[in-house]
């Protein structure tokens, strides 16, 4: 039966179903993320037929080489920017990941991102345990309603259509999007309106959330020249990848004043931030925990053992990547 190496540990649920498979697994005992030469080293300690990683493992040519005889490599997460896929596909090795799982539970991250930096939820938690907050005042903390505002989604793929549902059908919020797909679907749901270009949603949303995936066209997608096209009043949310936005820039943009705020839950070098970014009031940060919640941590689990029960039962996975 098949031998898998598990880079850390995951929700039970896929071990368990993995096991009563007759799968051996060794899962890694370091409460954190293996280092490179950890994770090599674990790989050349057996010859395992297949590798269940996650998205702070780095798969490379290294990787592979490090354990030829892995003929599958299946991530825990539906981003794949952490896998060099086209060496995988140059070695043969079978890539999967967990779409869908998370889709919903990360569009309402990204929603409670908007809602906390638009009603400045996070400033007021601050000021409420700082001790120092000194009655209701008129004119304290004030915030933006997203009712009849425009919502900008860039990249409407299973996770920015489901932003733009909620916001659209809870908020009352108009929609516009670009991707480099255009999708009649999504916009007969939502009445989504498609931009031509990055530039026209960055002009004329009041909220702009970004939802694709990084890939070399999508590194720093969001620079300093983009950011100045947004309104001041504007807020930036991002849940995809920390790379397509330039967080310097960004740190810049917070502290002019060029735009109003901010809601990311992922970072350029996690888990570093850009210097000062913990400094902007107007910003509000999650520790990349947009899809952690239990039912859906576990489904990703389910999934992931999914593809690889699939791959050794001579099937195609059911979330092939390559
Ligand atoms: P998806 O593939 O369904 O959607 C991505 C969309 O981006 C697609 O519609 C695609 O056409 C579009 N796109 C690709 N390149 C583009 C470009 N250059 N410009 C504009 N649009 C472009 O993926 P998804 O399931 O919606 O996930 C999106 C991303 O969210 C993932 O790749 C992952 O990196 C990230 N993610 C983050 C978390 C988290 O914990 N913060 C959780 C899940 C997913």
């Amino acid at each position: 039966m098949p031998t898998i190496y598990v880079t850390r540990k995951i929700p039970d649920i896929g071990l368990a179903m993995l096991r009563g498979k007759g799968f051996t697994l060794d899962v890694s005992e370091k409460d954190g993320v293996l280092t490179k030469e950890e994770l090599l080293g674990a790989l050349r300690k057996r010859s395992y037929d297949g590798v269940l990683c996650l998205l702070t493992d780095t798969i490379n040519a290294e990787t592979f080489a490090a354990v030829p005889s892995a003929k599958i490599f299946a991530n825990y997460a539906v981003g794949f920017n952490n896998i060099d896929v086209a060496e995988a596909k140059k070695r043969g090795v079978t890539i999967t990941n967990t779409p869908g799982a998370l889709t919903n539970t990360v569009a309402e991250h990204a929603m409670a991102l908007i809602m906390a930096v638009a009603t400045r939820t996070a400033e007021g938690d601050r000021l409420m345990r700082s001790g120092k907050w000194g009655g209701w005042g008129p004119m304290q903390l004030l915030g933006a309603d997203l009712k009849g505002k425009t919502l900008g989604v860039l990249g409407a793929g299973r996770i920015g259509s489901r932003l733009a549902f909620h916001c659209q059908k809870g908020f009352e919020m108009n929609v516009i999007y670009y991707d480099v797909k255009q999708n009649t679907e999504f916009e007969k749901e939502t009445g989504a309106k498609f931009c031509a270009t990055p530039e026209e949603v960055l002009k004329e949303a009041d909220v702009v959330s970004v939802h694709v995936p990084l890939l070399d066209s999508t590194k720093h997608l969001i620079n300093a020249e983009r950011l100045k096209l947004m309104k001041k009043t504007a807020y930036l949310v991002n849940t995809s990848r920390g790379p397509v936005v330039d967080e310097a820039a960004l740190v810049e943009a917070l502290k002019s004043g060029t735009i109003a705020g901010a809601g990311l839950d992922v970072y350029e070098s996690e888990p570093k931030t850009a210097p000062g970014l913990t400094e902007c009031e107007n910003a509000v940060l999650t520790p990349h925990i947009a899809s952690a919640t239990e039912t859906t941590r576990g489904e990703m689990a389910r999934l992931a053992a999914e593809n690889l029960i699939a791959f050794f039962d001579g099937k195609t996975p059911p979330n092939l990547v390559q």
